[in-house]
């Protein structure tokens, strides 16, 4: 029979083949190679398990936030605006996203805008370095455009993460995009001034006010921002 089908045929009962001894002196060549040893993997870094952003600390979280591309914003940004002011500051600010002047310098409320939240600021006593001031996004969505809800949800565990690090007495909510994102309303600026509300698990209390760009373009509302920091002034003391 011929050797090939012998074996075949042998195969197929279940019987284990056999192969003709080498003649002495021959060396035998092992019909299967001895499996190759495989060294251990070293470890690789970049595969390592991300940590939470809710685990990071403040130059991880600001290192995340410089790398991040959770959303399309990345694709247009000069720089990531991640913050700015006192980490151990008692009230936090809160605007609505970079425009060009933040994306250039990368630093929050710098611009026109910025220079009346200053002013503000120094009206009741403070600097722009006693307090942190950061926004509801830290990439400048094109053409100042309202945020989208994708790019919101996107960029919110980083916010959250900074509220948690700060433990601020108490966050101003500057405009709508702000207060709607913080507090999960639809309700105007108008109607939800001079309430204190809450955000998150640790309840921080959020008072909401006009943005600065909004009192630019009607400086008959200013006095109504006044009343909002005084309640502010009250609810730091
Ligand atoms: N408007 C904001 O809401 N944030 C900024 O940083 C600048 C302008």
């Amino acid at each position: 029979m011929n050797p090939q089908r012998r074996q075949a045929y042998l195969l197929a009962m279940g019987l284990e083949t056999w192969q003709r001894r080498a003649a002495p002196g021959v060396r035998q060549v092992p019909v299967t190679p001895p499996p190759r040893e495989v060294p251990p993997a070293a470890p690789d870094p970049s595969r390592a398990p991300e940590i939470p952003v809710a685990e990071l600390d403040w130059p991880a979280l600001q290192a995340r936030v410089a790398a991040c591309r959770r959303c399309e914003l990345h694709r247009g940004r000069t720089q990531t605006v991640f913050g700015v002011g006192n980490p151990d500051a008692d009230l936090m600010v809160v605007g609505e996203a970079p425009g060009a002047d933040e994306d250039r310098l990368g630093e929050p409320f710098v611009g026109r805008a910025g220079q009346l939240l200053t002013a503000m600021l120094r009206a009741i006593g403070l600097q722009r370095t006693d307090v942190y001031i950061a926004n509801i996004l830290k990439c400048r969505p094109p053409g100042n455009r309202n945020p989208t809800l994708e790019e919101a949800a996107a960029c919110q565990p980083f916010l959250e993460r900074q509220i948690a690090l700060i433990r601020p007495k108490l966050i101003l909510s500057v405009g709508a995009v702000s207060a709607h994102n913080l507090l999960g309303t639809e309700e105007s600026v108008g109607k939800l001034r001079r309430r204190v509300h809450h955000y998150g698990a640790a309840a921080v209390p959020v008072l909401v006010t006009y943005h600065p760009a909004y009192l630019l373009r009607r400086p008959e509302e200013k006095a109504k921002a006044w009343e909002d920091l005084q309640q502010a002034v009250r609810l730091l003391r």
